[in-house]
């Protein structure tokens, strides 16, 4: 089990699978509606330590691991909040000032904007680095 300084993983039971679900509904959508080639990502529900209670997510860049706090699974962008991370974890997206979905306080981003930004993000990563990436981890 990966460990996160900034969450604490809920135990899973019938309630913390629901709220997972919400988050597997995006990443589900995007896999198999959308058509992106996605790893398995793990989902953790947490609730965040105290310092870090402003924190809507993390992710594990590059290591197909996202937190999300189960006060973050009721917002009404989480469709923004799942597509940042999902980036970090996959694409080992960095931050990016000005941009709605990856900015570091990217705040409210809209379902269309966040998934149109995702696109791009996406297929930079997938047709450019991707490749290069792994060739690098193998030299
Ligand atoms: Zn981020």
């Amino acid at each position: 089990m990966l460990k996160s300084k900034k969450h604490i993983d809920r135990t899973m039971n019938k309630d913390t699978k629901l709220l997972r679900d919400k988050v597997m509904n995006i990443i589900n959508e995007a896999r198999y509606d959308r058509g992106y080639d996605l790893p398995f990502i793990k989902v953790r529900i947490t609730d965040t330590v105290k310092r870090c209670k402003n924190v809507l997510g993390s992710a594990r860049m590059g290591g197909n691991y996202i937190w999300i706090p189960a006060s973050t699974t009721q917002r009404k962008d989480l469709v923004a909040i799942v597509l940042h991370e999902v980036l970090h974890a996959v694409c080992k997206t960095k931050h990016e000032e000005g941009c709605p979905l990856m900015d570091t306080h990217a705040k409210g981003c809209p379902d269309d904007v966040a998934w149109e930004i995702f696109n791009t993000k996406f297929f930079v990563w997938y047709y450019y680095e991707k490749d290069y990436n792994e060739e690098l981890e193998e030299a």
